[in-house]
Formats: structure tokens, sequence, C-alpha cells
């Protein structure tokens, strides 16, 4: 399928608020069919970069290529294209999930009222929401609503769809309902995620980016990335008082309590010795050593 070679390219993105903040500092990144994980600590510039290329907001510098369409002179020839399931999706209350979905399809131009009762019905199934059609949405749980949001962002069968921050407020099912939904949808589309959970990146996506303090700091594979970490990370137990002591003296990326003890995870190329032992890496570890 033609669909399946589709390419976003992002390059030498740069803005600078007017509060001084740079929240994209020469961003480039090279986007393929699937899922792309965008991750990266509260601050890290992944929100600007979404509604840039949601085209909401236009950047200082820079250029974004999707399927040879230039979107910074073709806003309009993107949007066509274009789902888009912004962190905050405000859902209306006290009207059901199948007028919501008609509703936002009229906005969307679907102006054919047998068109548009295909469409609904068939959005409805897709994220498994028809038996729940006429209940009012704001009765819904957080995984129902963040369906409810895939849905509309489904509107008009677009090939570029960018969730900012999905599973934020899920519980562990309903973040794996919504997990599946999207790994299905991105067979034939880009599917940009963005989030500051490393497991939601580890799951779904195929190749990822790290950004911190508007850069691109990691770009590659969860596999690839955790491979480099083998053989360099040590865990040790140790108590509490000693966390600053260890700090001073090794990499330490992460702290974790474990059964009301703090165990440090560190980065060293040999054996600390000292009580450490050799961890498995994982992303976390990844993530952390990216973004100090
Ligand atoms: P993330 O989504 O990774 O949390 P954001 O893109 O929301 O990152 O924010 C990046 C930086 O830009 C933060 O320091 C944030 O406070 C700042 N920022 C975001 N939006 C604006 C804005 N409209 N005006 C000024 N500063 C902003």
């Amino acid at each position: 399928m033609e669909n399946n070679k589709l390419i976003l390219e992002i390059k030498d993105l740069s803005k600078t608020y007017s509060n001084g903040v740079k929240a994209m500092d020469n961003v480039t990144i090279t986007i393929h069919s699937g899922m792309f994980g965008l991750l990266g600590p509260n601050g890290a510039g992944k929100s600007s970069l979404m509604r840039t290329l949601a085209t909401l907001q236009e950047p200082d510098s820079g250029s974004i290529v999707f399927d040879g369409i230039d979107i910074l002179k073709n806003p309009i020839e993107l949007r066509k294209r274009l789902g888009y399931l912004p962190q905050e999706f405000g859902v209306y209350p006290r009207i059901n999930a199948y007028e919501l979905l008609d509703h936002l399809s009229i906005l969307k131009g679907i102006s054919k009222k047998n068109e548009r009762k295909e469409l609904v019905e068939a959005l409805l199934n897709r994220v498994n929401l028809y038996e729940f059609r006429k209940k009012s949405v704001n009765k819904f749980s957080g995984g129902m609503k963040q369906r409810v949001g895939i849905a509309q962002a489904l509107i008009g069968n677009p090939d570029l769809i960018i969730v900012d921050e999905p599973t934020a407020g899920l519980d562990p099912g309903e973040r794996n309902r919504f997990y599946n939904l999207l790994a299905d949808i991105s067979e034939e589309k880009i599917v940009i995620l963005s989030t500051h959970i490393v497991a939601d990146v580890v799951e779904l996506c195929q190749d990822f980016v790290i950004m911190n303090i508007g850069k691109v700091v990691y770009n590659g594979t969860p596999n690839e990335a955790i491979d480099e970490m083998k053989g360099r990370i040590w865990s040790k137990s140790i108590n509490k008082g000693e966390i600053k002591r260890y700090e001073a003296e090794y990499n330490v990326l992460s702290k974790k309590m474990i059964g009301g003890q703090p165990v440090i995870s560190i980065l060293s190329d040999y054996n600390p010795q000292n009580g450490f032992d050799i961890q498995e890496p994982s992303l976390e570890e990844v993530f952390f050593n990216n973004i100090k």
C-alpha cells in the first residue's frame, strides 16, 4: 500500500515564546508510517512540537514536510489529512457519544446526513463504544472519553494522527485497551504519541525520540536504546541517609523505593564493586541518562 511509505520530515524547527522560553531548539526528526514516540519530561517542548505539527502555531524557523506537502506553507492541505487529540480534549457535557461525533463531523465538513450516520456508526464500532452511543459523554470513564477523542480524531480518515499525552489518568485496563486501539490504527498511518510515560513508548512505538529542554537528545528504536545500556547499569539497595553520598560518588540515574528501602541505579562502564549488582537495563535508564 502506498500509505506504508508516508514520511514526515521535521527539519531545524525552533521556537522561542515571547517570555523568552526556547521551547524548540533545532528539532530535526524523520518519521515513517507506524507508531512514533515522542518522550520527554514536562516542559521538554513536546506540546509545542505537536501544536506546530497540527498547524495550530508557527515556528520561528525550520521546515515540516508531510508526504510531499510543505505544511507551513500549506496548512490547509495538512489539516485535511490530520487527526489531532490534544492534551485536554474538552468533551461537551450532556450530549451523547453519537451526537457529539455527528456534530464534530458536521464541523469537519461532512454535510450529508446519510454519509455521517455511516461514518459515526463505523467510528463508534472502531473504538468499541457503539453500545454506549446513547450515553452522555460526561458520564464516561477517562478511558471511554479518550476513545471518543480518538474517534473524533479519525473523522475524515486522516493519515497523520497526533496524540498528546493520552494515557494520563487512565487505569491499567483502560490504558491497555487504548494502546490496542492506537496500535491497530497505526498500521496504515503515521501516529505520533507524545508522552512522559516510558512504558507507553516501550509497548507501542517502533521508533522514538527523547526531547529535553527543547532539544532532541535521543533518536532510535526502544530496543537499540536498551541494548546500548547493557552491562552498564548497576543497582544497590542503600540506606535513606546515604543517597547524597552516592550521588556525589556515582552517576546515579534513578532512585526507587522497594519495600520502603531506597534502591539506586547507576551508570558505570566497569563493575563499581562496593555491593552493586548488574541490572538489566530498561528504557527508563535510557530516559534518565538522556535528560540529566
Ligand atoms: P511539554 O509538552 O513537553 O511539557 P511544552 O511544549 O508544553 O512542553 O513547553 C515547553 C516550554 O515552553 C515550557 O517551559 C513551557 O512553560 C513553555 N511554554 C509552552 N507554551 C508556552 C506559551 N504559549 N507561552 C510561553 N511559554 C510556553
